[in-house]
């Protein structure tokens, strides 16, 4: 007999996870949204094989319920939840990228003996909704599950198994540990790069050119701004105890950055940025961390005509597709003049093998 999962909220990441779901020909996939246009394009793409049209008939016959709401309704919903008919061995899970709050909510299904495993797929976009989503969006991501310290082990391993067809690598942490690990990684430097942004727009009107000198590395630097300021509001009201001990922390290092620049010893500046500079060139670029990711690679080619066109049908000889590709136009502090993005860091590979076979210009992964 199929196994019955039901996916509450099929934007993104719901709707993401049922195209990976169904890749199981033993799961029925169920879903339900607010939005009925969202149901439809969900159904239609083959993301869900039946629309449901309440929540609580959505659960009734669900072996598995995820919920992939924005973080606030979804504690909301868990609440609701401890009144719902539901199978007496489901299994409840969900997405959100903080896990404090959902483990909160989950004690009263607990009392009521409903198994809740805290769930977050660590990959994503700044694009929202059903139609952003894709199959392969979880592949290499690291996905991670918090149960309470009471869930049998079993539970866990049975929605680990199910989450198999995503090709995530499933880590099983405590949840205070991944709300502090993901506010390092993650949401903190959303704020500083949100900040960074709010400080170039405060001080555009004096210097009206400022925007276009942004447009190359700052707005990389920058990019993670562009995200769904809800689920950032959201992520952040429930994560505000691990970001003010980071903002703390940040503050203390800026005062360290201010005495450096008021000492003006350039041994000790030179210090500061080669530290960071090892660090971060030691980071690891072949799996995705907690940030969504693109995998970026930049050519310094010549700008001449065509140029774009040959790369592209290299890359279409060899059956790689791209989601973006761009000439960068302010390069002081970046590496190339054109920038494309791929899905996986494997296509990124493939695509500088290939083009490296082909051409000779310099090519960086940054
Ligand atoms: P999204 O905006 O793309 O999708 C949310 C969906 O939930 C929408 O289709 C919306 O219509 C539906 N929805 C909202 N309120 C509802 C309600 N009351 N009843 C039924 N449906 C409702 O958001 P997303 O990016 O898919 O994020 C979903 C969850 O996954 C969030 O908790 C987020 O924290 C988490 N997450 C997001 C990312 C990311 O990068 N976007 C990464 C990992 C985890």
């Amino acid at each position: 007999m199929k196994l019955n999962v039901t996916i509450i909220g099929l934007g993104l990441i719901g709707g993401s996870l049922g195209l990976a779901l169904k890749r199981d020909p033993e799961l029925q996939v169920t879903g339900y949204d607010r939005s009925f246009s969202t149901l439809d394009q969900a159904f239609r793409r083959g993301i869900i094989d039946k629309i449901a049209t309440s929540i609580e008939n959505a659960c009734e016959q669900a072996d598995v319920i995820i919920f992939a709401t924005p973080v606030n309704t979804t504690v909301m919903m868990m609440q609701q939840a401890v009144g719902w008919t539901v199978k007496e061995d489901v299994i409840m899970t969900d997405t959100g990228s903080t896990k404090g709050p959902i483990m909160e909510a989950a004690k009263a299904l607990l009392e009521r003996g409903i198994t809740f495993i805290g769930g977050h797929p660590m990959a994503g976009s700044h694009k929202s909704g059903v139609t952003a989503a894709k199959g392969h969006l979880f592949e290499n991501a690291y996905y991670v599950l918090t149960p309470d310290s009471r869930t049998d082990s079993n539970k866990v391993e049975c929605l680990r198994q199910l989450l198999e067809p995503t090709k995530g690598k499933v880590v099983v942490l405590d949840a205070e540990e991944h709300d502090r690990m993901t506010a390092i990684v993650s949401h903190f430097p959303h704020l500083v790069a949100s900040s960074l942004v709010g400080r170039l727009s405060a001080q555009q009107q004096e210097q009206p050119f400022v925007n276009k000198l942004a447009a190359g590395g700052f707005r990389d630097l920058t990019r993670i701004a562009s995200a769904d300021p809800i689920m950032w509001r959201d992520i952040t009201t429930q994560n505000r105890g691990e970001l003010l001990k980071q903002l703390d922390g940040w503050l203390e290092e800026m005062g360290h950055v201010r005495d450096m620049l008021t000492s003006n010893d350039p041994t000790e500046i030179y210090d500061y940025f080669a530290k960071a500079k090892k660090y971060r060139d030691d980071l690891p670029i072949t799996s995705q961390g907690a940030f969504y990711t693109t995998f970026d690679l930049h050519i310094d080619i010549p700008d001449h005509p065509g140029i774009i066109s040959e790369i592209t049908k290299i890359l279409a000889d060899e059956r790689i597709s791209l989601t973006n590709i761009r000439i960068v136009e302010t390069r002081t502090d970046v590496f190339g003049i054109l920038v494309i993005s791929f899905q996986s860091a494997e296509d990124r590979e493939r695509a500088k093998s290939a083009l490296s076979k082909a051409m000779d210009y310099s090519m960086q992964i940054v």
